[in-house]
């Protein structure tokens, strides 16, 4: 134990590495015979100079001393004053806090900014960049066998999604439920009728991925369901949302916990035989078909149960966070008349940019600002 605020070490574990953060042998975990995987934690005791790790990641330009260290251009945001404090916290590690963007962490998310990695995706970069920088200190240091990058991460299993909606029940089986659709003018019998949305089951358990955080859907109140489809117009991920209105500190709309929902989409039944089929025989208008693409569940609905039962309706196609794709886009019949709906905001830019781009020289594209924006 060496310097003035050197921690007082509390485990065996941290009094070893305290001793050998400069032999290679903390590197590897002070097991050197049988781990190879680098040790974070000896990597951040051993690069726990301040001045020194923001020297090696080109950060002490403009930066301003504090006690314990510096404040400095932020990695995480663009600024032009300092205001990321770097310091020697009192567990002897660098952490790091930006008072504008409120983004910190340890000096592996410091390296991670500063050289635009993610320290949950790469993280084993990460570590390896953090232990080169180390260098000397980790002299005899090789980098550990790359491993597979992680699986990707897609919907859930798909028995579990048909179990799901195959035991949701009609949205007028739960008269809370139907009463705030009735409140959002959304009429529960034409959602029954249309098999847009279901409302959870009311016995029986629900899949571990149907929650959020500690609750489950039916704890937080995320009753009513919609199916998600992929481009192929198959069932593949269920979205959960929140009816109620009213002000919430809760997530409005779910997806499936843990799960990847890219790509996938709502979309009423016209819409779907399109995808599937593309425009059918019996199609005699002279005008082709219009799809509309509707931004969020809310509108979805409000579009979908919108127009009467006739054989010439529009398809409905919803779209939520990540849903769009050029899978999608090249699934629309060229003929169709597009109309995209989105809320005129930030998000609602981007769909509506995304969108055209991918249907331009292909559709016939038409923008409409949403007039209704559903919170
Ligand atoms: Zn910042």
């Amino acid at each position: 134990m060496t310097g003035l605020s050197a921690p007082t070490p509390d485990s065996e574990n941290a009094r070893r590495y305290e001793r050998r953060a400069f032999s290679s042998a903390a590197v590897f975990g002070g097991m050197a015979e049988t781990k190879l995987a680098p040790d974070p934690k000896a990597i951040k005791s051993a690069l726990a100079d301040p001045e020194r790790v923001l020297g090696l990641l080109g950060l002490l330009d403009g930066a301003k001393r504090q006690a314990h260290g510096f404040v400095v251009l932020c990695p995480w945001h663009s600024e032009r004053t300092p205001s990321c404090s770097v310091k020697l916290a009192s567990d002897g590690t660098i952490a790091a806090h930006c008072f504008g963007c409120g983004v910190g962490g340890d000096v592996l998310s410091l390296v991670a900014a500063a050289r635009g990695l993610d320290t949950r995706r790469d993280f084993g970069r990460v570590v390896e960049i953090a232990a080169d920088l180390a260098g000397g200190s980790l002299d005899g240091y090789r980098p550990p066998v790359r491993r597979a990058v992680p699986a990707l991460r897609l919907p859930p299993p798909v028995e579990s999604v048909g179990a799901l909606w195959a035991a949701a029940r009609p949205v007028t089986d739960d008269p809370d439920l139907a009463r705030q659709l009735l409140g959002r003018c959304l009429d529960p019998a034409i959602i029954e009728d249309r098999d847009l949305a279901r409302c959870l089951p009311s016995s029986g358990t629900l899949p571990k991925w149907a929650r959020s955080g500690s609750q489950t859907w039916g704890e937080s109140g995320h009753g009513l369901l919609l199916p998600l489809w992929n481009p192929e117009g198959s069932l593949c991920s269920v979205h959960a949302r929140l009816v109620e209105s009213g002000q919430t500190e809760r997530a409005k709309g779910l997806f499936p916990a843990s799960h990847s929902a890219k790509g996938l989409f709502l979309a009423d039944s016209f819409a779907l035989l399109l995808i599937r089929s593309g425009v059918p025989k019996w199609w005699r208008q002279s005008e082709p078909p219009s799809v509309i693409i509707a931004e969020g569940a809310p509108d979805f609905l409000t579009v979908a149960t919108h127009y009467g039962c006739t054989e010439y309706a529009p398809a409905v196609l919803g779209v939520v966070s990540g849903s769009w794709s050029d899978e999608l886009a090249a699934r629309i019949p060229t003929e169709c008349r597009v109309v995209v709906r989105v809320h005129r905001d930030e998000a609602g830019e981007k769909y509506r940019d995304a969108i055209c781009r991918s249907l331009s020289g292909r559709c016939r594209v038409f923008v409409e600002a949403g007039e209704v924006s559903h919170g």
